[in-house]
């Protein structure tokens, strides 16, 4: 049986920045299952993983512009402490969620502290990020019709 639309694949993974350090893994025993055609995965993964069978390991490079896009400039910002509010000890590293422009929750990380002024960057963690995904597909099977009709895997 072959990757193809409509079916439930089984991958292990591991996946790697463009410097070699690991983001993200599946735990041993543990795959992910997903729809595949159903834009569960990045588009470039899926592709690369369309006929595949059961055993097959490839390696899928994916550039910024195709994973999660490149760093957009105005969505790192410097904002004063005051603008969070109820929060005692801000630091960096700590995730919030704000409201974007248009009304969209946005997650933003602060990056750093200086006195009073705090700056925030909105940007995906995975921005400007090159993707190495080392994948295996250890399972295929029919998706079955509830899952079709939901896009995802039940
Ligand atoms: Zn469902």
């Amino acid at each position: 049986m072959n990757v193809e639309n409509n079916r439930v694949v089984s991958i292990e993974f591991t996946l790697t920045d463009g410097e070699g350090k690991s983001l993200d893994a599946t735990e041993p025993g543990k795959p992910l299952d997903y729809l595949h055609g159903a834009r569960n995965l990045l588009p470039g993964l899926e592709q690369a993983l369309t006929g595949r069978e059961i055993g097959d390991s490839i390696s899928v490079t994916i550039s910024p512009e195709e994973g999660f896009g490149v760093v957009n400039p105005d969505l790192i910002q410097t904002v004063p402490a005051e603008a969070f509010q109820g929060v005692d000890n801000i630091e960096p590293g700590m995730a919030f969620e704000a409201k974007g422009p248009g009304g969209e929750v946005e997650h933003v990380i602060v990056e750093a502290v200086d006195g009073d002024q705090v700056r925030i960057n909105a940007n995906h963690p995975l921005a400007g990020v090159t993707l190495n995904f080392d994948v295996k597909v250890v399972a295929i099977r029919e998706a079955d019709e509830s899952e079709i009709s939901h896009g995802h895997v039940h």
